[in-house]
């Protein structure tokens, strides 16, 4: 395989935008853009496979056209029947919504006439029940690729292949080429591991005599050793993560970004706005790393642009067994606090239990005197400042130290929501009784 970089490709991806909103002459450019997601239904898509749902959704969105879903379930034997539904599921809780639904079990009759088609041109010849297609040797196959430019092959390194099994199911090369000829696909987006079948499907589309697609292959995103990623690096389903707390706008600007970039260095792009920056030309040739903080660091973002009420109602969700109101008072102070609704607990357990306390600095029966001053305290955040203030410097002790040991004791954690307010969502009496309990 030979892959050089076409200079001419910057053009051709000119003449694409230029589509948009403005009929260009010629038969190629006049066709109206039509991707398809093509997942087989063997497991649950895992987030490499929803980025390439997302880059065909981009891409359709941004040139007004058609984004389609095509179950390609033609493999009997690897079917994994809830697949389907978590398919569609991981779409759906990224707002990625799909204009056309097709399932290649429910086309076997089309793939029999097209074969009848190559039997007629004596292309296709029977094998122990199957067909195979007849290759010519000594042809060379290339196409130029939107990402990688010009990839070509030869047609002696391909054996005659099977396009219908004996099942009489067809196998993915051939159902893939009369689907997206029959579907009318404008841009094939799959993962680079397929660039090895197209020139079998440029073979199919010959023997047809039809226009392929423009292929946009893209490079597999890597873990942090630039191996494949595993599982345990962040192969994991959008479902898995939604249920870890990542929220869907952060999962979908994430994804944006492992092979695409924006013209500036803006990070933060909703799905319309990426939808609107979204272009072909920007897509990297390079494979991109998972890079987990980066996922925690846009979720946090969106986090905080999340409105209050839906942080609350998310918390609430996650956290049914405490107190809604409470949660409803402490969501404005850890907003910009936590990367995942799930830290939740980690900052704001001890509003809800009686932690262990961490040790004091100041010593015990300092505390037992603020314990004592709160009680005339007017229980509100800006009050207790006051006392706090007031007591370290009567009293002649480090607010500092006077802090971190009300906080110790308190919250039995070193980094709290903001003091002052915390204490006042605690109440007076259970601040007190805490000290209390501590100093006896
Ligand atoms: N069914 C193939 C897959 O599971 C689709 C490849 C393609 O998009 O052509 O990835």
């Amino acid at each position: 395989m030979s892959k050089v970089i076409d200079p001419k490709r910057s053009r051709v991806i000119e003449t694409l935008s230029l589509s948009k909103g403005r009929r260009t002459t010629g038969p190629e450019r006049s066709r109206r853009i039509r991707v398809r997601y093509a997942p087989s239904p063997t497991g649950i898509p895992h987030i490499g496979n929803i980025r390439t749902a997302l880059f065909n959704y981009l891409f359709a969105k941004n040139q007004n056209g058609d984004f389609l879903l095509r179950i390609e379930d033609t493999d009997q034997n690897r079917l994994i029947p809830e697949s389907v539904e978590k398919i569609k599921e991981s779409l759906e809780l990224l707002g990625l919504k799909w204009d056309e639904e097709e399932h290649q079990s429910k086309r076997l009759e089309i793939y029999k006439k097209h074969l009848d088609i190559l039997k007629g041109k004596d292309l296709a010849y029977e094998d122990d029940g199957a067909w195979r297609f007849k290759v010519e040797k000594g042809k060379t196959l290339q196409w130029d690729d939107v990402v990688h430019g010009q990839v070509k092959f030869s047609s002696d390194v391909i054996e005659d292949f099977i396009i219908i099994k004996s099942d009489g199911f067809p196998t993915y090369h051939f159902a893939s080429v009369v689907d997206d000829h029959d579907m009318q696909i404008s841009h094939v987006f799959r993962g680079d591991e397929w660039i090895s079948s197209t020139p079998k499907h440029l073979l199919i589309y010959q023997a047809f005599g039809w226009e392929p697609p423009k292929f946009v292959h893209l490079p597999p995103i890597l873990g942090a050793d630039h191996k494949k990623l595993s599982k345990r690096e962040g192969a994991k389903s959008v479902i898995e993560y939604i249920e870890e707390g990542y929220l869907p706008e952060a999962i979908v600007n994430f994804l944006a970004f492992l092979g695409w970039s924006p013209k500036d260095d803006r990070e933060i792009f909703s799905l319309e706005e990426l939808t609107r920056e979204f272009s072909l030309d920007r897509i990297n040739k390079n494979s991109p790393i998972f890079n987990l903080e980066k996922l925690n660091w846009f979720n946090s973002q969106w986090l905080r642009r999340l409105p209050q009420k839906e942080l609350s109602k998310k918390i609430k969700k996650a956290f049914p067994r405490y107190d809604p109101k409470i949660v409803g008072k402490l969501t404005p102070l850890i907003q910009k606090r936590i990367t995942n609704v799930n830290d939740f607990p980690k900052l704001c357990n001890f509003f809800f239990e009686v932690p262990k306390p961490l040790d004091s600095v100041v010593e015990k029966g300092v505390l037992s005197k603020v314990a004592e001053n709160f009680v005339k305290v007017s229980w509100n955040a800006e009050e207790i400042k006051n006392s706090i203030e007031d007591f370290a410097q009567s009293q002649k002790v480090d607010k500092k130290d006077l802090i971190v040991s009300i906080r110790n004791i308190v919250a039995g954690r070193p980094v709290t929501p903001p003091l002052y307010e915390s204490l006042e969502i605690l109440g007076k009496d259970e601040t007190i009784a805490r000290l209390k309990k501590y100093v006896s």
